[in-house]
Parts: structure tokens; sequence; C-alpha cells
């Protein structure tokens, strides 16, 4: 459930017109709902309820300042995945011992950032990287949190590219390797070692993978304390899907979640950390765009927007669906016609839809496209020297730039001119 619903035959977020946003922000634009956000955000944290548990928000999902404050106040810790949204997080006021950090090649000097400014446990990835932190913790004379991050050879059944917990992929060490690292990383100076991380994919629309995935854990964890490891805290990682199109999805529950997460690993006495993404930010955001004209071509006709690829890269990247509705209600009985929705951009990949069925539009008309809100804003680039679209946020009857639309000049002064020029 989302707060972006049409009141009086207008598209709203929460209690504000898009239509009203738009004449005073200007398209293109991300919208994000702060009713959405903490009810998302809410609904993990209660399905944990009874476990000790930190819902641990996967920022690269959308990482806005305003974002990641409305979540920490709702008691949220963080994944951050670089020194950049380490420095965000900290930046917004989340506090160390609320950071996880993850992700396959942290830098000696984000690893040194994250030790003199507190962390919560790194989320080791390999061998090179544990003996890396090791150094670096020692000689700094403190003792580095870790989770070592297992690969459990679960097809998660997602898309390629956001697929995680096969043995053909990058992340983490085999979780048949899983009693030797560990002892290799006890025998190392310089490291706590905390528990266990897993993360097998993005998108999830089924529970079968994470169960599986779990249950592996669940028996490493009691492995690993016969070898004589204290294993007090398991990170269960990221990536239950949402629904992206209104009719026939419906991926499982957060309260399913969690129930499966207690019947798991609940009996293990660990504390639980989860790092959903998506489904905390994905359908809290929508981004709002113009057609910029309507052009018929042979046995098409093409709605050209003033969003393009660079905006949203997910069709292009990922093959995407995302619904595209118009800002004003289509009067009951309008009968849609196919469209190719399409961006400015000098490249076939800039379509965001194929021969999708929308009602008549025209120069001028604004339409939206949901669940916008992860892995949207954060993927954007300037390509073509179009500028970063500006966020904007909603609470309740008030709204709020997050972040402006850099000016042209902001652009060009960025670049430097040798002195040979
Ligand atoms: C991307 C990622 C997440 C978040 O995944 P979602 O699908 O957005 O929930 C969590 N943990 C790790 C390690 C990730 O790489």
């Amino acid at each position: 459930m989302d707060h972006f619903l049409y009141r009086d035959g207008l598209l709203h977020a929460e209690d504000v017109s898009v239509a009203e946003i738009a004449a005073a922000v200007e398209t293109p634009f991300y919208l994000y709902s702060t009713a959405t956000l903490t009810r998302h955000f809410k609904l993990f944290d209660e399905a944990l309820e009874g476990l000790p548990h930190l819902v641990c928000y996967a920022m690269k999902a959308a990482s806005n300042q305003a974002i990641l404050k409305t979540l920490a106040a709702q008691g949220a810790g963080m994944d951050v995945v670089s020194g950049g949204e380490y420095a965000r997080a900290r930046a917004a006021g989340v506090p160390g011992s609320r950071i996880v950090f993850s992700g396959v090649g942290k830098t000696n000097a984000e690893i040194r950032a994250a030790l003199e400014g507190g962390i919560r446990q790194f989320n080791v990835e390999s061998e090179p990287e544990l003996e890396a932190i090791s150094r670096i913790a020692a000689g700094m004379g403190v003792a580095a949190p870790v989770a070592i991050r297992v690969n459990p050879d679960v097809d998660a059944k997602t898309h390629a590219k956001i697929a995680t917990g096969k043995s053909e992929n990058k992340f983490g060490i085999p979780i048949a390797r899983a009693r030797a690292v560990y002892a290799h990383a006890a025998a190392l100076p310089g490291l706590k070692v905390v528990g266990i991380d897993v993360h097998i994919g993005s998108q999830l629309t089924d529970l079968a993978p994470f169960e599986a995935a779990y249950r592996k854990v669940a028996d490493l964890t009691e492995a690993l304390r016969a070898d004589g490891h204290e294993i007090t805290r398991l990170d269960l990682g990221g990536g239950l899907g949402i629904p992206y199109t209104r009719s026939n999805e419906a991926p499982p529950l957060p309260m399913d979640y969690g129930a499966l997460i207690k019947r798991t690993v609940g009996h293990l006495g660990c504390e639980v950390e989860i790092e959903p993404g998506r489904l905390i930010a994905g359908n809290a955001g929508i981004l709002v765009t113009r057609v910029i004209y309507l052009k018929s071509g042979e046995g098409r006709d093409f709605l050209i927007l003033d969003a393009a690829m660079n905006d949203l890269i997910r069709p292009a990247m990922y093959e995407a669906h995302h619904d595209i509705v118009p800002v004003i209600e289509p009067a009951p009985g309008i009968e849609p016609q196919p469209f190719d929705i399409v961006g400015p951009v000098c490249e076939s990949g800039d379509t965001f839809a194929r021969a999708r069925p929308m009602p008549p539009l025209g120069p001028g008309d604004l339409v939206a496209f949901r669940s916008a809100g992860a892995y949207g804003a954060v993927m954007a680039s300037e390509y073509n020297t179009r500028p970063l679209i500006p966020e904007v946020m909603v609470h309740g009857d008030q709204f709020a730039v997050i972040r402006p639309r850099p000016s042209f000049d902001e652009i060009i002064n960025r670049d430097t001119i040798p002195q040979w020029l």
C-alpha cells in the first residue's frame, strides 16, 4: 500500500496534489511520501517483534538525507556499501553503532574511516578483506566487529543482474568453506567475530529461497558454535520484492517474512539484522514527468516524455516494468490505446514501455511512474547534460524540495580547464 492515490480526479501524494508540485518544481522530478516510507519501515520492525533485532535500511536504494533522517527517526539502522554512504548516514545523524558496512570491495581508506567513526559491523566478503580489516584495526589498536558473508548457493529466482546467492556470483564466501574462514578470522588480530551475514538477491517474490538460505545459516551457526566461535548476531540481508504492477503480483508480506525468520533462526538466541531497501523505498516514490510530444509513427504512436533513461535507468538496465499513470484520472469508460513511451535521449534503450495501453494523452500532460522510489534517483546520471532531477518529499499537506535541480552553470563549472588550454 502507498499514499499516491487519486482524489477528486487528481493524483495526490498524501494530501498534496501532484499537479500543484509540478507547477512549483517543474518536471521531471522524484516525489517521495513520508507516510509510505515510515509505514514500510514499521512493517519490518513489527514483523520481527519478539526477537532482538535491528532493521538496517539498505540506503543504496534511495539515500537522500531527508529519507535517511525520516527512517532514522523511526529507529532504523543503515546498511552502507561505500565510504560515501557511510558519510551520508553519519551526516543524517545515524550513530556508527547502527551502521553495518557491506560490499565486496571495501578500500583501506573506507575501512579506516568506518573504524574511526564507529561501526556496528563489517560484513566481510573475502579472506583478503578479512586480512585488510585485521591489519588496519590492529594498527589502530582496536577490534573490528565482523560478520562473514556466506554464499549459501541458493537460486533466488530473480533477474540475473540482481541475483547474488549462487556460487557463481562474486558475493561472499562459499558456505562450504565457512568453517575454515571463521577459523582463519579467529586467529587474526584486530577482529571480533560477531556473526554471520547472508544476502541472496533483490526483488525476490517467493519466500522459498529465503527459507533455504536461512536454514543453512542456522545449521552453520550451530557448527560454528561447536567449533568454539561466539555467534551472537545474524544479518539476513534484504531482497524482499515489491509489486511493480497493480494487477497480478502479490509478493510476500513482511509479516510472513518475519514469521519465516522466527521459524528458521528464532531458536538460536541471536540478535537479528535485516537490510531491506527496495521494499521500504520502492513504492514510497514516484517519478513525475510531462509529455513533450505525441508522435505518430508507422503503426505505432510514441509518447515522448521529458524524463529519460538517465533519470530512471531500471527499464533499460533490468527490463523493468513501471506502471505509468496519468496525473489526471481518466474518465470512466475511456478506451485505452497503445503507446510506446520514450525519453529524449539518443539511444533506442531510452524506451520505458512498448505498446503500453494508456488513456489519450497529449503535449503538456503529466504522467507518473509508480514504484520509482528505489534504485531511481540514486542510479541517475547527467548523460546528455541533462541535470539530475530534483527530489521532493511530501509529509501530510506539506512538500519540500529535498534536492534541487542543478543549473547548467553548476554542471559546467564542475569541469576544470587544464592550464595548457
Ligand atoms: C542491495 C542490497 C540490499 C538491499 O536489497 P533490496 O532488494 O533493496 O532489499 C541489502 N543488502 C545487501 C548486501 C545488498 O547488496
